[in-house]
This record gives structure tokens, sequence and C-alpha cells, in this order.
């Protein structure tokens, strides 16, 4: 017998037809490209959105098209998403930070029809428009009054474009299984693959990221996602916001320290969202210029491992809850939170600190595994360690266009790459990436753990530590270290600090201070450069 409950598929364009019927008035503000902060509401972010739609249908766009976007985090980004959605077409997110030749390579893998393009890289398609032989449009993020002379004959300004429709149109509606949006994975190896999120793993992924004790987002939250719609599925935030009513602030172009705590202080942002290099730049600023954070109420760290010291300083310093968070593109992207159970509610420094770093447990719909290179379930002992893999309904079950193969264990797994252990109240710690992990001596050595101890160093910025070829053990680990500005740590310091704080074994054998430590497209520290730079490397004697 089947349930007698109404069908309403789950498709994402009802999440801002929510928002604007019940929190129309609500907030997006954004930096805009051009400069000045720009205001409006989901109201109207819907009803431009609908404008978008119906533009796009005017020009034959249609249910499965590719749709591109390379842009910042902005209004007119919001409303080309939701009106991408709303026929039935499919954002399709490209990260500027990647290669060139990596964006032409995606562009043309997807198949793209149009791209939306900001202002800032308007220059990049210009000079590549001849590799993007399936792009016909390019509308770009701006209005006729700011929009440059340009080498594009198939270029518009998007207010001008989006003039032409009067917005007496109706979304579409199809299957809530329908491809929502593209978001290709910048692996370090191969070509970069791409995960197709559908309407329905959209949806689902909102509402469990909407719980309590997940990002948890509410009507008097003003949440402020500095990670840019083009990471990971926006880290699904511009469909978390308007589905919980939140206020949105969207911080454009600018992530540097200043510019961030401006719109955190003006705009009184409650809950914000970055990877750790960003709120390194954060940290360092108001380190300087003595300001502090008092609206601010948390913290969502994630897309690397958050270092323990920056969970103490926003956490003691400046009053500023962190919620460390891990996932993957493939995992649209929420796989765990670290929020306090009442099994550990009640601990306080150091004991407390431990467990925040740790990466957390997952919301309702990731179920996790770790286990051996066999494929044998290993202990959740919060010690053993192995191969992290996920199941779920926002999880990927395969890539576009068959990439990769088959991508699931027989139980329906995905291997996420990370090698982690799980404890008994199901609080996972990501130890490494499974290609990062230092094999010394047949044991394994975690790069996070020694990185996390370094950057707990008062005069350490960033580290970094990479396994190096060794005589007798294989490999043993070399710590990169970037100093703080006008600091300058000796090895000995460096060394003497963490001395006691790990196993004696895990201790890296030799610390080298660079300027600056390489970052992928993502923000996640690049080891395979830094083991490509340190390849000839030989410990002392
Ligand atoms: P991406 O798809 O670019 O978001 O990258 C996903 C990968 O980033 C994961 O598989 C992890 O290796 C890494 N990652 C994300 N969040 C964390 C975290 N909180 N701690 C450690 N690694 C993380």
């Amino acid at each position: 017998m089947l349930g007698l409950m109404q069908d309403w598929p789950l498709l994402c364009h009802r999440v801002i037809d929510h928002a604007a019927t019940y929190h129309g008035k609500r907030e997006v503000i954004s930096r805009s490209v051009e400069g000045p902060i720009h205001r409006t509401n989901y109201a109207e972010v819907r009803a431009r959105s609908l404008k978008v739609a119906q533009r796009l249908d005017m020009m034959g766009m249609k249910l499965g098209d590719r749709i591109a976007t390379l842009a910042w985090n902005t209004w007119r980004h919001l409303e080309a998403w939701y009106g991408i959605l709303g026929i039935g077409a499919i954002y399709h997110t490209i990260n500027p930070r990647l290669f060139p030749e990596q964006i032409a390579y995606i562009v043309n893998h997807a198949e793209d029809r149009m791209i939306f393009v900001d202002l800032t890289f308007l220059p990049l398609i210009e000079k590549m428009a001849a590799h993007f032989p399936t792009l016909e449009h390019v509308i770009v993020l701006t209005d006729a009054a700011h929009m440059p002379a340009t080498t594009l004959k198939n270029a518009v300004p998007y207010e001008e474009w989006l003039a032409e429709a009067d917005g007496d149109f109706a979304w579409k509606s199809f299957d809530e299984n329908t491809a929502a949006g593209m978001c290709y994975t910048s692996g370090t190896t191969g070509n970069p693959k791409g995960v197709v999120y559908s309407h329905r793993s959209n949806v689902i992924h909102s509402l469990v990221a909407n719980q309590p004790g997940m990002v948890g987002l509410s009507p008097s939250d003003v949440i402020m996602p500095v990670v840019p719609l083009f990471h990971a599925n926006g880290w699904s935030l511009a469909f978390s916001a308007p589905m919980a009513g939140a206020t949105l602030m969207m911080p454009g172009a600018k992530m540097d320290g200043a510019s961030i705590y401006e719109l955190l202080d003006t705009e009184k942002v409650t809950v914000t969202a970055a990877v750790p290099t960003v709120w390194l730049m954060l940290l360092q600023y108001l380190e300087q210029s003595g300001k502090t954070l008092p609206k601010l109420e948390r913290v969502i760290i994630g897309g690397a491992a958050c270092p323990r010291a920056m969970i103490k300083v926003f956490e003691e310093v400046y009053g500023v809850d962190v919620l460390h968070a891990w996932g993957m593109t493939e995992m649209s992207p929420l796989g765990t939170v670290c929020s306090l159970k009442p099994e550990y509610s009640g601990l306080k420094g150091d004991a407390k600190l431990d467990v925040l770093s740790k990466q957390g447990h997952p919301p309702f719909s990731v179920e996790m595994k770790i286990t051996d290179d066999l494929g044998t379930e290993l202990p959740w002992d919060g010690k053993t360690f192995g191969r992290l893999k996920v199941r779920g309904p926002a999880i990927a079950k395969a890539y576009f266009k068959g990439e990769g193969g088959e991508i699931l264990d027989e139980d329906g797994f995905f291997d996420t790459g990370d090698v982690a252990h799980i404890d008994e109240f199901g609080y996972m710690q990501i130890t490494d990436r499974a290609k990062d992990v230092i094999k010394s001596g047949g044991e394994w050595i975690s790069t996070i753990d020694l990185e996390n101890l370094a950057v707990g160093h008062p005069d350490v910025a960033e580290a970094a530590v990479i396994g190096v070829a060794h005589p007798k053990w294989d490999e043993r680990p070399l710590l990169v270290i970037v100093a703080k500005e006008g600091r300058a740590p000796t090895k000995e310091e460096i060394l003497g600090f963490m001395e006691g704080k790990v196993a004696k074994w895990w201790m890296p054998d030799e610390v080298v201070f660079v300027p600056e430590i390489p970052h992928t497209a993502t923000g996640k520290i690049q080891k395979m450069t830094l083991r490509e730079r340190f390849a000839d490397f030989r410990f002392p004697e």
C-alpha cells in the first residue's frame, strides 16, 4: 500500500518561492563587483529570477542545457542560479582560480551553451573565446553603464538583457530527480570530474544542513557565505539561507581581512562560512587592528582542516562559536559538523578544543564507515583510522559522462579519499588525505595532526607537512613553515614547542621556512606541488 500524501516534487525553485512568500522583505545584501553595497530582498530576487528563466526560455535554452557561471557571490549570481533552475537547465559554476586550460576543459566537457560572467572575468573569457566552441551567449553581470568595450560579439550586459523579459512566466515543472547543478572537482591528478546535483538532492541537503546542530539557519540570522558559489555547490547556502528565511550577505570579490571585517561589522552578520585561509586573513587583520567581533555568533570552517589554534582564538579571544565542518563537492557538500552533543557539552578548555578540532558528526542522510584497504570495517574507537566511505541521497553515485568509472563499493558507499577515525559517539576526525599520509616504517603518520600542532606556535602563520623519502624508514615528515609577518622562529623553537605533544616517532625530521605555501583553487594546501618542490630534499645525516 502506498502512502496517501501529496506528490510535491522537491524542486529548487520552490525554495525561492517560499522565501519570497514568507520572508519576502528579508534582505539580500551584496558588495557589488562595481563597488557599492547593493540591497534587495527575497521577493525581488524571485521576481528577477523568474525574468531570467523567461529570458533563457526566449533564447531557446531548455531542460538539461548546461549554463555556466563565472562569478562572485552577488545577488545577480543568485538570480542567475534560480532562473537557470527554474527552466530545468543546469547551473554550472566554474572556479575562476582554475588554470585556463582546466576551465577550457570543463566548459567543453560540460558543453555549456551560455555563460553568466562577472566583469572581473570578462578578459579571461575574451582571451579564451576560441577555446569555447559550444558557448553561444555571454551575459555580463552588470548594466550598460558599466559594460566595457569587448571583443566578444555575443556578449550583452545582464540588466539590459533581463529588461527584455516582462516576468509573465511560470517556472517549468519536472521530475525532482532532474539535474539541477554541476560542479567539477579539482582533483590533483587527471582531468576535473563533473558532479551533477539533482533538484531533490539539493533540497534534501539544504533541509538537512538547516537542522539545529548543523548549520541551523533561522530567520533571525544574517548569513554571509564567504565561500564562493563556485566552491562545492556553494556549501548549499544559496538554498539553505532562503529556505530558512535568513538575511543573506553576499560579499562579492573582496576577501581580504579588512573587507570581510567591514561587512561582518556593518551588516551585523551572525553566521559566516569559509575555508581556513580566509579566516587566517581575518584573524591577522583583527590582531593588527585590535578590532573585535561582537555581533558574530558562529563561524563555519571547512574545506580543509581547521587548525586547533584557530578554533581557540575564535572561541576564547572573540567569543565566536566555531563549527568545524567537513564535506566534499561529491557530497553537495556537507558530510559532518562538529557541534557538541550532550556527551561532550560539559567540556572546558583543552578537552573542549580536542573535540572541536574534530570534523564532527553527520546529519541524518549521511552514513559513514571506515575500512582498511581490503574493505573490512574498522572499529569506532577514536583511534583506529582507515578509509572514510559515505552513502546518502545527496552523495554522488557517478561522475558526469561516466568519467572515473564505477565509484561506489558493493554496498553503495563512495570512497572519499580521506583517512579518518570515528569515536564512540560518532565524531569523525580526518587524519589525512589517503595520498598525503606518511608511511614511516610501516606505520602511518597524520600530516594534519602535525600541521595543527605547528600552527599553534605563536610565530607560525601556516604549516604543511609532507613525506620525504628516507633510506631506512621509507618516508619521514618534513615540516614546511610560513612565519607570521615580522617573526623569525627557529627550527629548535618549533620542534621544542611540538615535543611531548605527539608520539616521538611522529616528530618531523627537519623544518624548512618558506615565504609562501601553495594552495589549490579551493584553498587547500597543494601537497603535490610541495612534494615536487622538495623531491630532491635529503634529511641531514
Ligand atoms: P572539495 O570537494 O574541494 O570541497 O574537497 C573535499 C576535500 O577537502 C575532502 O575530501 C577533504 O580532503 C578536504 N576537507 C574538507 N573539509 C575538511 C576539513 N574540515 N578537514 C579536513 N579536510 C577537509
